[in-house]
């Protein structure tokens, strides 16, 4: 069966038409998904109850089921676990900030590159998400919340361009003029650095913000981190990004989060701040976030100064992240680990 959510409006209207419906019902119906948020097709009360039916035989229709929600005491930052309809859990983020509502989503039930600092990953890969459990994401979140979301960032469970097919149909879904209509502006994807699919990525021209998580300055240090660096060395990747930048003029985000004694050094500073003057991007720095699983601490705050200094003085754009949500397991998967431990 076709899964209704995940089809663009033109493919909606050539199903109506191969059902014998009026092509109007395809929009009504759209509107339905995307706009008012259905949650079946039962909840869809103006249209009859025999096209409804016929629907649903045709076709299946996601809808997330909500296991807990865990709201930060400190910035109200909500995390909210949801089960999909085989019973996989994934974990999606509310936060809130002066200039609107943002939501990290995931792309992918657990994740398999592995990296060494992230929860996400430790039961490996259980499935990608379709687009239509990406958008899930956003709209039980705008459900819940009763407020609009304007910023999607994809930087949840798994890594979006290994689902690269399903991310791609999800941004188009999204950005509908007939949907939540978000701007590309407004939608971050983050990568471990897959180059071949960094330069695919480039090649459509999007409007979105590429994140990278580089996590270390040179080769050696970053295989130990993140398996992926095997694969693709930082030249290939930084080629990738620089190729990124050509198609797509937007400016790259690097993501760095310091490990105390592993990746914080002045001389990766240093390091870091070459690559990143070679590049048209912005460094955002992010005190790692310690997993009950890896032995990960936290640098210091004067570590933490100085890296940024010394990138500073480099004429390097950087910045560091606010924690948010730092007393409800932030960090990718680290709900959904607790809540299988229970
Ligand atoms: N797979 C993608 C997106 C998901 S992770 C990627 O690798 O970019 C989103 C970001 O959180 C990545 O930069 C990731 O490296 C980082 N991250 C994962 N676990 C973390 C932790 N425990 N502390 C700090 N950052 C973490």
């Amino acid at each position: 069966m076709q899964d209704i959510k995940s089809l663009t409006l033109e493919e909606l209207i050539n199903e109506m038409k191969r059902l014998g419906e009026r092509p109007f019902r395809a929009k009504q119906m759209y509107q339905w998904m995307h706009t008012r948020l259905a949650r079946s097709f039962g909840d869809m009360t103006d249209l009859s109850l025999s096209f409804r039916e016929k629907c649903a035989e045709e076709y299946t229709f996601t809808a997330l089921k909500l296991v807990k929600t865990q709201e930060s005491a400190l910035d109200g930052t909500r995390k909210y676990l949801f089960e999909l309809s085989d019973g996989k859990r994934i974990e999606s983020v509310w936060m809130k900030y002066r200039h609107g509502n943002s939501v990290c989503i995931s792309s992918q039930a657990g994740c398999r590159m592995g990296c060494a600092f992230c929860a996400s990953t430790i039961g490996g890969l259980e499935r990608s998400l379709t687009p239509s459990e990406m958008l899930d994401q956003v709209y039980a979140i705008t459900l819940l919340t009763g407020e609009r979301v304007s910023n999607v960032v994809v930087m949840g469970m798994g890594e979006p361009l290994d689902n690269y097919d399903n991310l791609l149909r999800f941004i188009t879904l999204l950005t509908d003029e007939n949907g939540l209509h978000i701007s590309q502006r407004n939608i971050t994807v983050s990568t471990c650095g897959l180059a071949p699919e960094i330069r695919r990525l480039a090649d459509e021209k999007l409007q979105i913000t590429l994140a990278l998580s580089l996590h270390a300055p040179e080769d050696a240090k970053r295989k130990k981190l993140m398996p992926v660096a095997n694969k693709y060395s930082i030249s290939e990747v930084m080629e990738a990004c620089a190729w990124y930048f050509g198609q797509t003029k937007r400016r790259i985000t690097f993501e760095y989060s310091l490990i105390k004694d592993v990746n914080d050094s002045k001389e990766d500073a240093k390091m870091l701040a070459g690559l990143a003057k070679k590049q048209n991007c912005h460094v955002n720095l992010i005190p790692v976030n310690p997993v009950n699983e890896r032995s990960f601490v936290q640098s210091d705050t004067k570590t933490l100064t100085a890296f940024k200094k010394i990138l500073e003085d480099c004429g390097v754009n950087v910045t560091v992240r606010r924690e948010m949500g730092r007393d409800i397991d932030g960090a990718c998967g680290q709900l959904r680990r607790r809540y299988s431990e229970e």
